[in-house]
């Protein structure tokens, strides 16, 4: 799981990580943005909240993740980009018994965030990141940029981050000291440099 604010890095890192253990990406911003794009009655439903910044309601994220996770591809493993972003969505995992290995936590400071959102150019269908406007390397589809990456809602989003998904740290942290078996391993790492220098600390405390 990837814990992080908006603009850590999550989904690029995901990309590096999916790879690497041969694991799903469950990046539930990249599936409710392709409902947003497909006009599904999710997608009509999500559309307004998504693009001022605040969270989709956590009854409708916690169906959307257990019926993803019910599927074949995930049989093997899988990666949480984005979810959970509320204590009610953690606390539905864990009643879930969905058994979870590593919690990374990826710091950016705030600074830093605003200017990597506002340079954010992005693939829509697949969720892969640029920092310059252009087509996608792989399928040379046409970038663009996010309607919440402008700076009011950047705002909005980092603040919703601090009081409802920053306490996961927490939530988190004190699960894994707490002795259960059950607990994933709780890391913590700087996201800031070049994305493969950032991935090699994640491969640095994955191994140890
Ligand atoms: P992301 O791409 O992860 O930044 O998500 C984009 C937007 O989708 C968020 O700002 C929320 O509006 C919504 N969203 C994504 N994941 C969740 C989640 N786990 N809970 C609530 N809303 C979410």
């Amino acid at each position: 799981m990837l814990l992080g604010p908006p603009g850590a890095g999550k989904g690029t890192q995901a990309q590096y990580l999916i790879s690497y253990f041969n694991i799903v990406q469950i990046s539930t911003g990249d599936m409710l943005r392709a409902a947003v794009k497909n006009n599904t009655s999710l997608g009509q439903t999500v559309k307004q909240v998504m693009n001022s910044g605040a969270l989709v309601s956590d009854d409708i994220m916690i169906a959307l993740v257990k019926s993803r996770i019910a599927e074949p591809d995930c049989q093997h493993g899988f990666l949480f980009d984005g979810f959970p972003r509320t204590i009610a969505q953690a606390d539905a995992l864990r009643d879930e018994k969905i058994r979870l290995d590593h919690v990374m936590n990826i710091q950016v400071d705030d600074t830093e965030i605003i200017r990597r959102l506002s340079s954010r150019w992005v693939h829509l269908s697949s969720g892969r990141v640029y920092t310059h406007p252009g087509v996608d390397t792989i399928t040379h589809e046409p970038l663009v940029q996010r309607i919440d990456d402008q700076e009011d809602t950047v705002r909005e989003r980092l603040a919703v981050y601090r009081a409802q998904t920053s306490p996961l740290l927490d939530y988190y942290q004190t699960w894994a000291e707490s002795g259960d078996n059950n607990a994933p391993r709780y890391h913590c790492i700087s996201g800031i440099g070049e994305p493969e220098i950032v991935f090699e600390r994640m491969m640095t405390v994955l191994k140890n």
